[in-house]
């Protein structure tokens, strides 16, 4: 195991921050690549203790000398929101700065890249792929960060941007097990959410704001819209972000689990050197991210809820209501969608217009940016 410190610009005087690496595997360059992070959400830390487990499991692969593959982990990806508290409350999701999430924005290397690719490009997709790798390596070397944020998600981007696997770990406020990936890439990550026994499994090709996922396999979908008539691109990294349920839901049973389950994708994949377990059954059909029905308060009261996450619900039933002592409401809200009712607010108060609840339905509502904001 080699341990690295990635140094990040100081937000100020006598501050200075760095993201820690861990590299496993043979050195050898031909072999796939693994990214996988926890915690780009600073709040969001089930993830932190699942990496800590492989960190364990992969030094121990490693010493047995069954790594087929080379496996950055990265168990905190967000040192700067690692320590922003104000009063008292952990303040993970956005930088207190400049507001902006600390999983979105990140840089978009594709007009660069097809400048400096257009005429070096052939008819060889293998030796496309070394070019495009190198040029991203040079691109975001030449970045020149001003601040820690952008120098933050640039770090990120450089130790991701080599990998043919990305896994990033999150978790949502109160949820079930789910997962974000591209409709292309859901076949290859089908195995993981048996594993996993993810409950939902939500699809886009573009979910809109530029998160960390999405970002690692950008630069490959615009070379491959730019220079599909002339030359084969290869089709880049699988990435996917894991929602590890909610942010109460840290224990050793359940990130010993997770960690387990990566671990077993990973032999499945032929990246470990392993008997992979039978695939248990997908727990339900992959669903598009579209598709998925919010619910907000339509006024700011007590939330208290009529059906639980994880339960199924049909559009037009009462999930929850809204109580407002002063004017004696209680206000039901609706379920827009037949689906899964995958997650909720952890607060029990809302403000007006508060996003409440999701539901991961099956038909395409909504466009646009599909996040949460
Ligand atoms: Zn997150």
């Amino acid at each position: 195991m080699q341990t690295r410190h990635h140094p990040l610009v100081g937000a100020s005087l006598g501050t200075g921050r760095a993201i820690t690496s861990y590299r496993f595997g043979p050195g050898d360059e031909s072999l796939p690549s693994v990214y996988i992070q926890a915690s780009l959400h600073a709040d969001e830390v089930p993830g932190m203790v699942v990496a800590w487990y492989l960190k364990q499991f992969f030094a121990e692969l490693e010493d047995e000398g069954r790594l087929r593959a080379r496996i950055t982990l990265v168990p905190a990806a967000n040192p700067a929101g690692l320590n922003q508290h104000w009063f008292g409350v952990h303040m993970g999701r956005f930088e207190m700065a400049s507001g902006h999430d600390f999983n979105r924005r990140f840089p978009s290397l594709g007009p660069d890249l097809a400048m400096r690719l257009r005429d070096l490009l052939t008819d060889d997709a293998a030796h496309n792929a070394r070019l495009i790798r190198a040029a991203m390596r040079d691109a975001l070397a030449a970045r020149k960060p001003s601040t820690e944020l952008e120098s933050q998600r640039v770090e990120l981007m450089k130790l991701a941007c080599d990998a043919d696997l990305v896994i990033d770990l999150h978790c949502d406020w109160e949820a079930v097990a789910h997962l974000y990936t591209t409709p292309d890439a859901w076949p290859a990550i089908e195995p993981l959410a048996r594993l996993l026994g993810s409950d939902a499994h939500l699809l886009a090709d573009v979910s809109g704001g530029e998160p960390f996922d999405e970002a690692c396999g950008a630069t490959w979908r615009y070379l491959r819209d730019a220079f599909a008539d002339y030359h084969p691109i290869p089709a880049g990294p699988t990435a996917v972000t894991l929602e590890l349920r909610g942010v109460r839901d840290v224990s050793h049973e359940l990130a010993a689990l997770d960690a387990q389950a990566i671990v077993d994708y990973l032999a499945h994949c032929g990246l470990i050197d392993d008997e992979a377990p039978a695939l248990p059954a997908l727990r339900a059909p992959a669903t598009p991210l579209a598709g998925c029905g919010y619910v907000y308060a339509p006024h700011s009261g007590v939330i208290l809820h009529k059906r639980e996450i994880g339960e199924r619900v049909r559009a037009g039933e009462v999930i929850a209501e809204i109580l407002d002592p002063f004017e004696d409401r209680l206000t039901p809200l609706f379920a827009g969608t037949d689906g899964l009712l995958y997650a909720r607010h952890w607060t029990r108060f809302a403000t007006a217009g508060m996003l409440v609840a999701r539901i991961a339905g099956e038909g395409v509502a909504r466009s646009g940016d599909l996040l949460v904001p």
